[in-house]
Order: structure tokens, then sequence, then C-alpha cells
């Protein structure tokens, strides 16, 4: 069976989401294409940044968020074995959403999904899964998809890739990326919070090269990230759950003993492989990449689902616009449009690579370098505020200066 639809986008994920419910509030014709049947997922992006706060309320959408609950997050703490070496405090901070805050990722993609259905521009056919590109005179044009076992095809004026970060769409349209492994992987795990933690801080632990970090998770848990050498996870199974009790211990003995009488299977424990990628231009004729597809970060910072409804926000206007008044969706709007948006990608991204250096190495010169940094930090609020500024306001920051409307 042959559609067509003036977008369409493979992956219902938020970037997906996002950029189809301002496509179809334009007034654009959108059909997504989500490979799953239901929103079910967890340890995804589930901390979600101040400015995406802001931009479920611009959606419509925090009533939803509202109703389910979520945690919030008012303090970022550094401790390294016993001593604190960073507090950074969001209370402060003078935007009217101040807090990052944790929701599990089917909470917003439900609502998303549901706004959009009021539409009738816009279709999300779930069970959809992207098989490959057709292409005319090397222009993307549509794509095929599988759907109950059956073969279809859809033809559009644009396809967006926001499948994720191992998306086929652009391997099987070829575009070239490189892909970074990083120096380790992380063992994700959720545990009640421990009596006396704080509920509402985000820590993270250190000691030396190892390190875990402790997330505020709906409705009563820390989601807790241990980090494991990369590819290390075969080899941890080996020595036995002692094997991964004992990295806690080494970082936080008192940690230790609540993760033994909470975590007591390996079925508790997901492995994320960590790697980033970075493609030199997020598609080609008739194709844009966005969110993860486009250019996968780390989980440090909490920042991929921030970046990814970014794109999404970015991109709605400029490409409704584009097909509206029926201007090709080339390679010169796609680098206008990845101009707009690689700023901020690059900042993350090298912010991320230095907290990546500085929290996996064990050399001494880098472990000084660490605490300086951090005695720093911890003592000038204004450097700590350009941080926050760039990678957790930096959307509402341009709304308050004009800069987007
Ligand atoms: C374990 C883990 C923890 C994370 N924690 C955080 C966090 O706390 N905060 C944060 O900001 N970020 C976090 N991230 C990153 C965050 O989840 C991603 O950056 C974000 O979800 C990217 O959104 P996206 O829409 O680009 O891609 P995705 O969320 O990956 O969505 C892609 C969508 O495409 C669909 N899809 C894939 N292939 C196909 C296909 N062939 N056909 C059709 N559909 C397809 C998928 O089912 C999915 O719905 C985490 C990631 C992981 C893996």
């Amino acid at each position: 069976m042959e559609q067509t639809s003036q977008i369409c986008i493979v992956g219902g994920g938020p970037a997906g989401l996002v950029l189809a419910l301002k496509l179809a509030k334009s007034g654009v014709d959108v059909t997504v294409l989500e490979a799953n049947k239901s929103y079910e997922r967890s340890f995804r992006g589930e901390s979600i940044q101040p400015d995406t706060v802001g931009i479920f309320h611009e959606l419509g959408i925090a009533d939803a968020i509202n109703e389910h609950g979520y945690m919030i997050f008012k303090e970022l703490e550094v401790w390294e074995r016993d001593s604190k070496r960073l507090n950074m405090n969001y209370t402060k901070m003078p935007y009217q959403h101040k807090f990052m805050i944790d929701v599990p990722q089917p909470v917003f993609l439900n609502a998303l999904a549901e706004k959009l259905a009021q539409y009738p521009n816009a279709k999300l056919i779930r069970g959809a899964a992207f098989d490959g590109v057709i292409e005319k005179d090397d222009t993307v044009i549509g794509v095929t998809y599988r759907e109950a076992g059956e073969k279809k095809s859809i033809h559009a004026k644009a396809i967006i890739a926001a499948d994720g970060r191992y998306s086929r769409v652009r391997e099987k349209a070829a575009i070239p990326y490189t892909k970074t492994p990083q120096e380790r992987d992380v063992l994700w795990c959720k545990m009640p919070i421990p009596e006396g933690w704080d509920k509402h801080k985000y820590y993270i632990l250190l000691n030396g090269a190892q390190h875990i970090i402790l997330l505020p998770s709906y409705p009563d848990l820390y989601r807790t990230g241990v980090n494991i050498p990369k590819g290390g996870f075969a080899a941890l199974k080996k020595e036995g759950l002692d094997g991964f009790y004992n990295l806690i211990d080494e970082v936080n003995a008192e940690l230790g003993q609540h993760v033994r009488k909470h975590i007591t299977s390996w079925k508790d424990l997901h492995v994320l492989d960590i790697f980033t990628t970075h493609a030199p231009l997020w598609g080609k004729d008739g194709l844009i990449m966005i969110g993860d597809a486009a250019h996968t970060l780390t989980p440090l910072l909490g920042q991929g689902v921030n970046i990814a409804i970014q794109d999404a926000m970015t991109l709605a206007p400029m490409l409704a616009q584009q097909v509206q008044s029926d201007k090709a969706v080339d390679t010169q709007f796609l680098r206008s449009y990845q101009s707009e948006r690689q700023p901020q990608v690059d900042f993350v991204t090298q912010m991320q690579q230095r907290q990546e250096k500085m929290l996996c190495s064990d050399s001494k010169l880098m472990l000084s370098m660490r605490k300086a940094f951090y005695f720093i930090l911890n003592r000038m609020p204004f450097i700590q505020n350009r941080i926050l500024n760039q990678i957790s306001y930096k959307r509402q920051r341009s709304l308050a200066m004009g800069k987007i409307s």
C-alpha cells in the first residue's frame, strides 16, 4: 500500500513526537512511524532539564505530568569519599522553570501522543518498523516499512530520522558518521532512597576513577549508574554479584550495604554501552536527522532528551515554512537548520568529554586537576551560573532576551 504525507517522521520518541505535534499545530500533514506498539520503556531519558519542563508547558502536556507525579532535583552534590567537593543549588536561579524533574518517559510520550491524536492532519502509526529509504536522483523521497508483517511505503516531501542512537535510517541512507566508544559503560539499577539521604539531591560520588551517579527517580527511588570498564560486563558477571557490590563499596560502603539489600539479581541491572556519534551533515537532500540519530551524547548531565526536543522545537517552524511555501527540503535547507543547532550540541559534547575525562581517569595529575576544578567551581557561583545557563536554562534565557519566540 502506498501513502503520501507532507512530512514522514521515523521514530516516535521525544524528538519525533515533539516535531510531529509542532508541525501538526502549524497545519502540516505529518505521519510518524513508530516501531513499538507501546511506550513502556525504562532506563531512558527520565531526568528532564528545566528548559524541557518549560517546553512541556508550551506544548500543553504539563498537566498530564503533574497528574502523574514527578521528582524534583533542587541541588547537585559531588562527593569524593567523605569530602563534599561541590554543591550547586538551583533554588536561586532566576527562571520560571528552575528545577530538573524526573518523570518516566512513557508518561510524557503518551501525553504527546494523545495531543497529537487531536489533529486530523497527524497520524502516529505504532508497530511500524522502518525498512528502507526510497530515493530518486540521490534525493530521499519516501520510506518503506513493515506493519503487522505487511510491507508498506510512504512518500513525503521530507523524511525525518528521529529513530535514536542506533538509527537504521542513517545506515540505509548511507549518511557518513563516526562512532566513538567512551572509556566506560554504565550499569543502571533502581533502588529505594536510603534513609537519611536527600530525595531532592542529585549526587555524583567519586573515588579515583570509580564513580556512582544517584538520580532521584519517580516515585521514591534513586536511579543509580555505576561505571564499569568498556565491555567489562561479561567479566563482572563471572565474579558474581559480589563483584558489583565491591564496586559500590569502593566508593561508599554505606551505599554498598543498601545495594546488597535491594539489588539481588542480574535482572535488576541494565548495561548501557556508552558512545557518542558525530555526523558532519545531519542528512542529505530530502532527509534530516534529529535527536540521538544526528548526535548521540553520553548520559552525563542528563542532556539527551533536552537536546533532542530542542532540535525538534527549532526545526518545526523552519520546516513548516519550507513545506508551506513549497520549497525543497534540500541540503541547503538542512545546513541552515544544522547551523542553528550545532553550537549547543558542540558545547554539550565538549563539556561531556571534559567531564568523562575527569571522572574516569586515575592519573594523579587528573585527580588533582579535578579537585582544583571542583574547589574553584564550588566557590564561584557565577561560574556555576554560566554553566547552568548553557546546559539547563539556555532556552529560557533566549526567550527572555527575545532571541527566540
Ligand atoms: C539508559 C539511558 C538513560 C538515559 N538517561 C537520560 C536522562 O536521564 N536524561 C536525558 O536527558 N537523557 C537520557 N538518556 C538519553 C535519552 O534517552 C535520549 O537522548 C533521548 O531519548 C533521545 O530521543 P530521540 O527521540 O532522539 O531518540 P529515542 O528516544 O531513542 O527514540 C527513538 C524512537 O524511534 C523508534 N525507532 C527506532 N528504530 C525504529 C525503526 N526502525 N522504525 C520505527 N521506529 C523506530 C524507537 O522505538 C523510539 O521510540 C538516556 C539514555 C539511555 C539509553
